[in-house]
């Protein structure tokens, strides 16, 4: 006997409350009206306008669940995983910038900052100042705690001395959170993470990566040579930087799998459109079978990868466990974007191959799901961890 569910107050699993869905949506007006114009010169010349960022803080998206006393949006983390899904459908490279704003750098101070720094530095991350997130270096990608980038105390304050590398929107920041051993006899419970500020003396942005995908966001080299930190400047507690850095980055890969979705989203919508207008044979190809079936598979993928990614969203905002489905969220994701932004070069045919159409750039920008946050290798053995145990 089967049971019918006739409970409707139950919505569906990826629903949205009518203020989701308007921010969702404004987010991807502006996006649509605003950027997309820019998208082929900002992915051509490596390189996002100070002007568009400046919108992007008038929008809202750059202080999404900062409270309202501090000049933030006083939404859910959940909002950011909306804006960055909707500005990543037209371009990614946008959406990183937003992501890594929000699912790190203001997280972090959220959750780690005393009084004193969510005074001096919301405000500022809700108004007008970009964030990065220095955790990686040449010698330490994955294996992040083995960083060589040292904190040594004098009078009580800090100075810093490494070289930090491929670091997002570094070009852009002016706060970076900055990992560094304060206590290498400590192994990595001598990591301590640090508010740092642009033009501090002994730290440079050296160089800009010249990449294969997400050009416009900026990636660089940082260099500490001496930098001087006062204490009032350490996140959270000296050798507890590990901690920030793990439980930053289990929420930040959420904000990648809606990134990767978004791209997901943008390069169905592109396919879907042109399949109908272009014709072979005599009719447009979207009445192959072949080709209907591609599309049919493409837009399941992207739903089971929305509703992976949702989930481990709601499940943050509830304060439930969220590890797994986070790690499953991302891995699946940036597979679907791969899967489907590499069909939507195939359906595009030549078309597909030349920069004068869409596909090709997110078809490039898919690529960066399966790397950064955590590369798809480490949610494996994430999700590994939790059903048999073991390291
Ligand atoms: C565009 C871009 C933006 C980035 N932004 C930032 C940023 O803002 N801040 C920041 O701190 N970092 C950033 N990164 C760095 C990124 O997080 C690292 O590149 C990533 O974590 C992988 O490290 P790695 O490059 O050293 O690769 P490695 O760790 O050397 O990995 C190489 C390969 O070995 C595999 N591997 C490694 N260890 C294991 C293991 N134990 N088991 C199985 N397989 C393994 C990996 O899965 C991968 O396939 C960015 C990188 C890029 C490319």
């Amino acid at each position: 006997m089967t049971t019918q569910n006739t409970d409707v107050s139950v919505p569906a699993l990826t629903a949205l409350s009518e203020d989701e869905t308007l921010f969702r949506d404004s987010v991807y007006e502006f996006a649509d009206r605003e950027i997309r114009p820019l998208v082929r010169e900002m992915d051509d010349h490596a390189k996002i306008s100070r002007q568009l960022i400046d919108k992007l803080f008038d929008l809202g998206v750059m202080g999404i669940e900062i409270p309202d006393a501090f000049g933030g949006g006083n939404a859910t983390f959940f909002h950011a995983v909306l804006a960055v899904e909707a500005l990543s459908r037209v371009d990614p490279s946008l959406g990183v910038v937003v992501d890594v704003q929000n699912t790190l750098v203001i997280n972090a101070v959220l959750r780690w900052g005393t009084d004193d720094q969510k005074r001096t530095w919301l405000p500022k991350l809700a108004s007008n100042t970009i964030g990065a997130y220095a955790l990686s270096e040449a010698g330490s990608g994955s294996d992040a705690f083995a960083m060589a980038t040292r904190a040594t105390e004098r009078d009580g304050d800090w100075l810093l001395s490494g070289r930090k590398l491929w670091i997002t929107n570094g070009n852009e920041a002016d706060l970076f959170i900055v990992f560094a051993n304060a206590s290498p006899d400590a192994g990595y419970r001598g990591i301590t993470a640090f508010l740092v500020n642009r033009g501090c003396a002994g730290f440079t942005v050296g160089k800009k990566e010249d990449k294969l995908g997400i050009r416009a966001s900026s990636t660089c080299e940082l260099l500490f040579d001496d930098c001087p930190v006062p204490r009032a400047n350490v996140l959270g507690d000296v050798g507890k930087g590990y901690k920030v850095a793990i439980e930053t980055l289990n929420e930040g890969r959420i904000g990648i799998g809606a990134q990767m979705i978004g791209i997901a989203q943008g390069a169905l919508d592109h396919a879907i459109a042109y399949t109908k207008e272009r014709k072979q044979f005599g009719k447009p190809i979207a009445e192959f079978q072949a080709v209907r079936h591609q599309i049919a598979r493409a837009a399941t993928d992207v739903a089971a990868a929305r509703l992976l990614t949702y989930n481990a969203a709601r499940l943050r905002d509830a304060g439930q466990p969220f590890l797994t489905e986070a790690a499953m969220c991302k891995i699946f994701s940036s597979e679907v974007a791969e899967r489907v932004t590499s069909l939507a070069v195939n359906l595009f045919g030549g078309n597909g191959f030349v920069k004068e159409y869409p596909v090709e750039k997110l078809f490039r920008d898919a690529k960066i799901g399966q790397i950064y946050e955590g590369t798809s290798n480490l949610q494996l053995d994430t999700i590994a961890k939790q059903l048999l145990g073991g390291s």
